[in-house]
């Protein structure tokens, strides 16, 4: 068990991505908290894993845009498990389109709110237990939108290049501490999020569903989206011990659209 004693909270893991990742991390013998807005989602996913891996799972309501809920999720962790977790998933995260022009402040503070700040928190609150431990993961998961630009999300790709300024950062920070600090930078992944995207392109452009989901897959090499499953595979490897030589590093998930 590659993760075995080891406790793992997941912010946004409640579905998509961070519950594929709540299931890998457990299938290797994780304990897990997911931590994420929608409560009902949130216990699904600590129940369905409890019961799949047996391990100790804790649903956990939390908004990483709100610093109380933030300081809230980590007390309540550390009553359960009698200590902060070894592994950070910063996976909480949201994906507005708009032209520039359209781009209003809200929409611009929204995302740096959830994507850059909720991880910035996170991370903070996470910290001091790893740094005591002299173990600790943080993974970011950011986005390959976090190393290059499109048309119609700039409030969305701006905090994500501030995810891989964080990530590169700490990381050399804490490195000589037992802590890797890693970001994953996926692109278009077949969860939820992908999905209205599709759905606000059919809203503005007219497009059939069919059409614009070829027009993402498209914009890989292969043709296809990613699966949250393989985003989650590389997340184990960060967080295990095998991965303990990959620091400060933003990796693509992406099939190849982004080169760098
Ligand atoms: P999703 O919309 O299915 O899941 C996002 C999760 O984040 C949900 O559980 C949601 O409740 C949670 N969340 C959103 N705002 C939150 C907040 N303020 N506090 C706590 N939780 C919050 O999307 P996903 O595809 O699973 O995305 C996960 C991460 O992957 C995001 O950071 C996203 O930017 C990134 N990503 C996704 C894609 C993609 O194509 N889907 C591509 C690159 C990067």
């Amino acid at each position: 068990m590659k993760l075995a004693n080891r406790l793992a909270l997941i912010t946004g893991g409640g579905r998509g991505i961070g519950r594929a990742i709540a299931f890998a991390f457990a299938s290797e013998g994780a304990s897990i908290a997911v931590a994420a807005r929608t409560r009902a989602q949130v216990e699904n996913v600590a129940e369905e894993v409890a019961c799949e891996f047996g391990v100790e799972t804790l649903a956990i309501e939390c908004d990483v845009a709100d610093a109380a809920s933030v300081t809230r999720a980590f007390a309540h962790t550390s009553e359960q498990f009698g200590g902060g977790p070894d592994i950070l998933v910063n996976n909480a995260g949201i994906a507005e389109t708009a032209p520039f022009a359209k781009t209003d402040e809200a929409m611009w503070q929204r995302h740096l709110e959830v994507n850059l700040t909720g991880t910035f928190r996170c991370t903070r609150a996470a910290l001091p237990a790893m740094l005591e431990r002299g173990w600790g993961r943080v993974i970011n998961i950011a986005s390959i939108a976090g190393k290059t630009g499109a048309p119609y999300i700039s409030a969305y790709s701006a905090s994500k290049h501030g995810v891989l300024g964080l990530t590169r950062s700490l990381a050399l920070e804490v490195g000589a501490g037992g802590i890797t600090v890693n970001a994953i930078c996926p692109g278009y992944v077949d969860t939820e999020m992908t999905s209205r995207g599709i759905e606000n392109i059919v809203a503005k452009t007219g497009k059939s569903a069919d059409d614009a989901l070829a027009v993402l897959k498209r914009s890989s090499p292969q043709n296809r989206l990613v699966t949250a499953e393989e985003v989650a595979a590389l997340a184990l490897l960060l967080a295990s011990e095998e991965g303990r030589g990959i620091n400060g590093q933003a990796i693509n998930v992406d099939g190849g659209t982004v080169l760098f």
